[in-house]
C-alpha cells in the first residue's frame, strides 16, 4: 500500500512516501523552522534522495504540506504523477484526548472530534486539522488515518494521569494527563530492546523524545507507566517556545500584573518561553550551541536549564519504575547533540548510567542505533533514530486493510 504520512509538528513539517509491503520509502519531505524567517524545506526522491530545497518563507506547515503535493505531481524525479495514485494517507496526530485511544479512520465524526482536540495541542493539532481538511479536498475518496501521539499513553494508571485537582474538573471536562510523543517513545522502546537484545516486555526503561518539543516516558515492561507531558504538550521539559512545568501561580501573577488575557499568556507560555525565551537567541538548540560557544551568557544558562530539567525528570521517572535497564535517546536533540548527551549523563552517573564519551561522540555512527554508555553500566544508554513515519504508514496500512475485508 503506498502511504502518505503527514507529521505536521509546531515549526516543521515531516512527510514521506511509503511503499508499506516492501517498508520502501520513495519521498522524503522536511520543512523546518515554519514560522520563521528562515523557513525552508527540502524535497528529496527515491534512490539518490537528492535534496532539492525551496524557501518556505511566509508560509504555514499546511501550505508547504501544498508546495509538496505540487512538487509530488509535477517533479520527474517523483515515483507518482497523479495524486490518486496514493492509497491512503496516514496522519500524526498530537493529542487524541478521550476520544482516541487507538488510530482512527477519519470520516465526518471522527474529523468532528478532532477539532475539539485541538485546544489540548494548540501548536500541533491546528497544522495537523489544516492538512487533513486540504488532503480530504485533493484527494476525495482517499482514505485518511490518524494516528495518536497520545494512544501509546492509555495505559498509564490513575495514580499517574490524575491531577491534585477538585474532582469534578476530570469527571466534567476530562482534565488529566495525556502525554504525547507516544509513537515515538513506543518506537524508541521498541529499538532499544532490540538493541538489547531482550524482549520488550522483560525491560525498565526510561525513553527521552528530545527535539523542538520534548518528553520523557517510563515504559515498564512496554507499557507507558508515566510520562513528562499532561494535558496539553505544554507540561514537563523546558521545550524549544514552551516553558514546560512552572509553578502555576505564575500565570495568574503575570496575568493579573500586564492585564494579559488567556490567549495572550497562551501564546507566552507556548511560542515564547522555554529555549528562545530564556536565550533571546533562539528555539533552535543548534543556534543556541553556538550562540552558547562564543560566550554568550544567556545562551549557556537556557542550555544549563534545559540540561538540569532533563536530568531531574530521569531521576524521576528512575524512582517512578521497579528497575531500569536502559535510557534511551532520541529525536533532534536526543540523536544529533553529543554534547548535549554529554552534559545530561554527566549529573546522572551516580544513579549508574554511566555515558562512554569516545562511543558518544563517534561521528561515523550518527543516525545508526547503538549504545554509548561503559560496558559495565549498570544501566545502559542508548540513541535510537526515531522513526516516526514508518510506523505511522504501518498504523495506516492496517486500518485500511481491515476496512476492505
Ligand atoms: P520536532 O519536535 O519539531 O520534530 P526535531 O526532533 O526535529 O523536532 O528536533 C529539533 C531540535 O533538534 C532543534 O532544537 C534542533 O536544533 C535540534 N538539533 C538537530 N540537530 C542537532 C545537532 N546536531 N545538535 C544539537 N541540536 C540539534
Amino acid at each position: 500500500m503506498l502511504v502518505l504520512v503527514v507529521n505536521a509538528g509546531s515549526s516543521s513539517l515531516k512527510s514521506q512516501l511509503i511503499e508499506t509491503d516492501g517498508k520502501v520509502v520513495s519521498m522524503k519531505c522536511l520543512a523546518e523552522k515554519v514560522g520563521t524567517d528562515e523557513a525552508c524545506m527540502n524535497i528529496s526522491f527515491a534512490p539518490d534522495f537528492q535534496k532539492v530545497r525551496y524557501n518556505a518563507v511566509g508560509m504555514t506547515v499546511a501550505q508547504c504540506l501544498g508546495k509538496l503535493l505540487d512538487v509530488m505531481v509535477d517533479d520527474p524525479e517523483s515515483p507518482i504523477s497523479g495524486l490518486s495514485q496514493i492509497d491512503a494517507v496516514g496522519n500524526r496526530i498530537v493529542a487524541g484526548g478521550e476520544y482516541f485511544t487507538k488510530a482512527s479512520l477519519i470520516d465526518a465524526d471522527a474529523r468532528a472530534k478532532l477539532s475539539l482536540c485541538e485546544e489540548l495541542a494548540p501548536l500541533h493539532n491546528p497544522a495537523a486539522d489544516a492538512c487533513i481538511d486540504m488532503l480530504m479536498e485533493l484527494l476525495p475518496g482517499t482514505p485518511q488515518v490518524a494516528v495518536f501521539d497520545t494512544a501509546f499513553h492509555a495505559t498509564m494508571p490513575p495514580k499517574a494521569y490524575m491531577y491534585p485537582l477538585p474532582m469534578r474538573y476530570y469527571e466534567e471536562y476530562h482534565i488529566r494527563r495525556y502525554g504525547a510523543h507516544g509513537t515515538s517513545h513506543r518506537y524508541a522502546a521498541q529499538q532499544a530492546a532490540n538493541l538489547l537484545g531482550r524482549p520488550l516486555r522483560d525491560l525498565g526503561l526510561i525513553t527521552c523524545h528530545l527535539g523542538n518539543g520534548g518528553s520523557i516516558t517510563a515504559v515498564n515492561h512496554g507499557k507507558s507507566i508515566d510520562t513528562s507531558m499532561g494535558f496539553t504538550p505544554l507540561e514537563g521539559l523546558m521545550m524549544g517556545t514552551r516553558s514546560g512545568s512552572i509553578d502555576p501561580a505564575i500565570i495568574t501573577y503575570i496575568m493579573r500584573r500586564e492585564g494579559k488575557t488567556f490567549d495572550e499568556m497562551d501564546e507566552i507560555l507556548n511560542r515564547e518561553s522555554g529555549i528562545l525565551g530564556i536565550s533571546g537567541t533562539s528555539s533552535d538548540m543548534r543556534d543556541v550551541l553556538e550562540a552558547a560557544s562564543k560566550g554568550d551568557e544567556r545562551a549557556e544558562l537556557a542550555i544549563d536549564m534545559y540540561v538540569y530539567r532533563v536530568q531531574k525528570a530521569i531521576g524521576g521517572y528512575y524512582a517512578a519504575m521497579t528497575r531500569t535497564d536502559a535510557v534511551v535517546m532520541t529525536a533532534g536533540i536526543g540523536e544529533n547533540s553529543a554534547d548535549l548527551r554529554e552534559r545530561i549523563f554527566e549529573g546522572l552517573a551516580h544513579m549508574g548510567m554511566i555515558l562512554d564519551k569516545e562511543r558518544n561522540q563517534f561521528e561515523g555512527a550518527v543516525g545508526a542505533n547503538r549504545i554509548i554508555s561503559i560496558d559495565d553500566s549498570p544501566i545502559r544508554i542508548c540513541v535510537v533514530t526515531t522513526d516516526e513515519e514508518m510506523r505511522i504508514a504501518r498504523e495506516t496500512d492496517n486500518l485500511v486493510s481491515q476496512m476492505g475485508d
